[in-house]
């Protein structure tokens, strides 16, 4: 089973020969979860839809993430959505046929201090709220339902209705299956800009040329800000580094994925675990640091203790990136085709000796691949999936905050059912765009706890 891709060629082989349309209903800036997501639906509804990825189909987050797939520890906001996609990821296989390695094996949550078992009972009061199917488990039931755990955990949380996906597959099947339906899948292909008639969306400008279109959906992920950027909209987003290494030959493991206060891991379809450290997150410090500070302090005063900040390179990247260009220049998403940022081994190094602790059976097991990627993070951690104003026919759906894998078939769904008018599958105002101007910005009641990723 492939890795994150680290390819720097434009195209995606697996997808050669798609000739870009003169003309089409929807255009998709960005071929991650969710733009592929909401390609499938509106493909499914008969509309014309071309995703234009600048690189390969989930070559940034979508493929990099650790693969979980659930409900637990979401936000009350995010909760409906999250339920909703679940649902879908069940169908995938039997309702188009793709192999996407969705795994319903439940998810546990392991706490060994005061501290981890305050947010696990605030998950489980959530959980219940939306009748998830849970158990809390105290020390001696941990030893029998986990049998490779160290025996020094003082509670767990498990939901049965949580579970696993492959992010190597998933993304590119569900491209698969919305080509299958029609959809013009255009890799190698960054969008510059969009064009208005009359005020509404009348094309997009790509490296390859124009594409008319009434709808635009941006889907671009880390990158959105900087688009949205570009056409005078400011979208509050930053980016936050999280880690990810591979381990193989580790035997008699849970087939569910497990997280604690310092290690999480899940079991791949291809025999190895993907496993992560817990908890941290690398803030790397760039202009966009200073100039949405306002916007996201509350949020850094909320995760201080799971936040790194570092200044380096990046900062000095982003300084150097043009934030404005005209739609006959190359903009900057053609110089960055895959953002592929190097990953810290040390975090990694770390989360393996933690694992080791909680599950002696991973003790003497060796890091065979390590990564990382930038999540993008709105202030309140929750996406946006709206209609922008002022706008007729622009779209944003981003800012996933790390949950975006999870919940991107329900946000694919979403999207497509604002973008053609029909009844949306969940109330869409959490998502709405406009909370973040000033006046109506508000912190929901759970931001503490949607702090947590993965
Ligand atoms: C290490 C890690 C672990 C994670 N773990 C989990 C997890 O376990 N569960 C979970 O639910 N979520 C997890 N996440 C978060 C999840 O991966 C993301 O929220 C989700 O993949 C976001 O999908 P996306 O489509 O919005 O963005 P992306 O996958 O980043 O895709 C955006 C795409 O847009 C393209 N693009 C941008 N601008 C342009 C342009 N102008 N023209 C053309 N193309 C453009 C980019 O090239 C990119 O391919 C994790 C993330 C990371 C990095």
């Amino acid at each position: 089973m492939d890795s994150p891709q680290t390819a720097t060629a434009a195209a995606d082989p697996r997808y050669p020969d798609a000739a870009l349309p003169g003309e089409t209903d929807v255009v998709i800036v960005g071929g991650g979860i969710i733009g592929v997501s909401a390609a499938l639906f509106l493909a499914e509804k008969g509309l014309r839809v071309c995703v234009c990825e600048k690189g390969r189909i989930a070559a940034e987050q979508s493929s990099r993430n650790w693969g979980w797939t659930r409900q637990m520890g979401r936000d009350p906001a995010e909760m409906p959505l999250a339920i909703e996609s679940l649902a879908i990821w069940r169908q995938l296989k039997q309702r188009f046929g793709i192999e996407v390695g969705y795994r319903e094996t439940g998810i546990t949550y392991l706490c060994r201090n005061a501290r981890e078992e305050e947010k696990a009972h605030g998950w489980a009061a959530i959980g219940k709220a939306h009748n998830l199917p849970q158990r809390t488990l105290g020390a001696r039931e941990i030893a029998a339902f986990l049998p490779g755990a160290a025996g020094d955990f003082t509670f767990a949380l498990h939901t049965s209705s949580d579970g696993r996906a492959e992010p190597s597959l998933a993304a590119p099947a569900i491209a698969d299956a919305a080509a299958r339906r029609g959809a013009v899948i255009a890799t190698g292909c960054a969008v510059r800009g969009i064009e208005t008639t009359n005020g509404r969306i009348s094309a997009v400008v790509t490296e390859k040329g124009p594409i008319r279109c009434t709808a635009v959906i941006v889907a671009g992920g880390a990158w959105s800000r900087l688009f949205m950027g570009n056409l005078g909209i400011s979208f509050p987003q930053l980016k936050v580094l999280s880690a990810a290494a591979r381990v193989d030959d580790v035997q008699g493991m849970p087939d569910m994925p497990v997280g604690g206060g310092d290690f999480a891991f899940r079991r791949r379809l291809d025999g190895g675990f993907t496993i992560a450290p817990r908890n941290v997150n690398i803030a790397p410090l760039v202009p966009d640091s200073f100039r949405l500070l306002p916007d996201f302090l509350p949020a850094f005063l909320r995760t201080w203790r799971e936040l790194r900040l570092r200044i380096g390179r990046r900062f000095f990247t982003e300084l150097a990136t043009p934030r404005r260009w005209a739609p006959d220049q190359p903009s900057p998403f053609e110089s960055v085709r895959i953002l592929d940022p190097a990953p810290p081994k040390t975090l990694n190094r770390k989360a393996l000796a933690a694992l080791g602790r909680a599950f002696p059976a991973f003790a003497n097991a060796r890091i065979t691949q390590s990564w990382a990627g930038l999540i993008d993070v709105t202030p309140d951690e929750i996406p946006v999936i709206d209609a922008v104003d002022g706008w007729p026919g622009l779209y944003l759906a981003s800012g996933f905050s790390g949950h975006g894998f999870g919940i991107g078939p329900g946000a694919g769904l979403l999207m497509s059912q604002l973008v053609s008018g029909d009844v949306p599958c969940v109330d869409p105002s959490p998502f709405r765009f406009s909370r973040f101007a000033s006046s109506e910005r508000a912190l929901s009641a759970n931001t503490a706890l949607a702090a947590e990723r993965g």
